[in-house]
């Protein structure tokens, strides 16, 4: 047997989290299994282990949306055992069991073999949420967002997608404006590629149809009327990517940006995303995001210190990337 979260609900659908030992039995059909090595907090887990959000569609489940590790044994053709594999999104943590216990069976399919240049600790500290960041950056570059055409601004820059975010628009090249509540952590996110900071207050309320012109491209994670002001500000043609809803899910916008100034909203999934798109934006990640930016935005844990983790992370208080040694209490 081996150590594990287990999320139950009980007949009132009141939901208990419980850090408990489990079996492979416990786990759900898979032809590969997995000994989790490395795994990381996001925001999705954060919801799901608080209970927050319905993000959790099976019960019982493990949570925990991405994991990095060996396989153990496989009747996937495409991996043996000894394979180092990354796997992040496709429900897992949600409606299949996930990355929270020690090992982790599931489809072959949704593995991503390691990348050349990339460890089981470095991918994690990159996660999902720093994937969701080289989606949006590669979206913006699609639409044909070049450093030369103006600033970037990203949203909640000094969560786990911002701060990847910066630290790869920076390397790029690219004149980054940092939208954020915490501008104490000011010098933070100029080290990370940061050339300005402006409160987030400047976004959070209701926004005007059209304002004036500030950013050519943005990279939003927050939502809501953040999105929306973000949306006002864009420049003639510029694109604004959106993954997340911190602030909300809604998006009190108007459609004057789009009719009046052609700007582009682009949506982002990292969940379902397809194989090509993933391993282009794994590969990237080896060479657009510096080393040492990864390691100056993201901390350790062991996994006793998951379920704290992820309360902090939906009160807003982890900066950048929390990666968890699973071989660590
Ligand atoms: P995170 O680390 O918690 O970062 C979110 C950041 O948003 C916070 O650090 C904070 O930044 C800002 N924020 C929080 N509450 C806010 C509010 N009420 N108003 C304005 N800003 C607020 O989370 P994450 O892992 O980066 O994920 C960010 C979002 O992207 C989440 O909604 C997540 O679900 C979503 N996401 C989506 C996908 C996808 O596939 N579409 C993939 C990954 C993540 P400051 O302290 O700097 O203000």
């Amino acid at each position: 047997r081996f150590k594990g979260i287990l999320l139950t609900r009980d007949e009132n659908k009141v939901m208990s989290v419980n850090v408990t030992e489990l079996g492979l039995d416990d786990l759900m059909e898979g032809d590969v299994v997995v000994e989790v090595e490395w795994t990381t907090i996001n925001y999705k887990d954060g919801l799901a282990i608080t209970g927050k959000s319905p993000v959790v569609r099976r019960w019982p489940m493990v949570p925990g949306i991405d994991f990095a590790g060996t396989v153990v044994s496989s009747e996937n053709e495409r991996f043996k055992a000894g394979d180092k594999v990354i796997l992040n999104g496709f429900g897992v943590g949600e409606v299949h069991t996930g990355a929270y216990a020690t090992y982790a069976r599931l489809k072959g399919d949704w593995l991503i073999p390691m990348p050349e240049g990339m460890n089981g600790r470095s991918a994690m500290a990159i996660g999902t949420a720093g994937y969701t960041a080289m989606l949006s950056v590669m979206a913006l570059e699609r639409h044909g967002i070049t450093p030369g055409r103006g600033p970037v601004v990203v949203t909640g820059a000094n969560g786990g997608v911002g701060t990847v975010a910066i630290a790869v628009l920076g390397k790029l090249g690219y004149e980054v404006i940092a939208s954020t509540g915490r501008t104490e952590e000011t010098d933070f996110l100029k080290s990370l590629g940061a050339s300005e900071i402006i409160h987030r207050d400047e976004l959070s309320g209701p926004a005007k149809p059209l304002a004036k012109e500030r950013w050519a491209g943005a990279v939003d994670a927050v939502g809501s009327h953040t999105l929306a002001n973000v949306l006002s500000m864009t420049s003639y043609g510029g694109a604004v990517t959106a993954c997340g809803l911190a602030q909300g899910m809604d998006l009190p916008a108007s459609v004057a940006p789009f009719i009046l100034r052609g700007v582009s909203l682009l949506g982002i999934d990292s969940v379902m995303a397809p194989l090509a798109l993933r391993q282009e934006a794994w590969s990237r990640l080896v060479t657009d995001l510096d080393h040492d930016k990864l390691e100056a935005l993201s901390s350790e844990i062991g996994f006793d210190g998951i379920v704290d983790a992820a309360h902090q992370i939906i009160d807003g208080k982890i900066r950048g990337r929390v990666v968890v040694d699973m071989k660590k209490t």
